[in-house]
């Protein structure tokens, strides 16, 4: 499916209904209708899009 941020086809599967894009370096998971989008953090742990304030 393409990025629901960029709309870009660079995504892949990273686990069940989890996508990777590459060009945003975001995670997302499609639940039906439902898309959470995730930031990656420097550790490794997902933070929710939009709400990290770090530049
Ligand atoms: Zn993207």
């Amino acid at each position: 499916m393409n990025c629901p941020v960029c709309g870009g086809k660079a995504t892949g599967k990273v686990g069940v209904d989890q996508y990777y894009c590459w060009d945003c370096c975001v995670e997302y998971k499609k639940i039906k209708d439902d898309v959470s989008i995730y930031e990656v953090d420097e550790d490794g742990s997902l933070i929710a899009y939009g709400t990290s304030e770090q530049i």
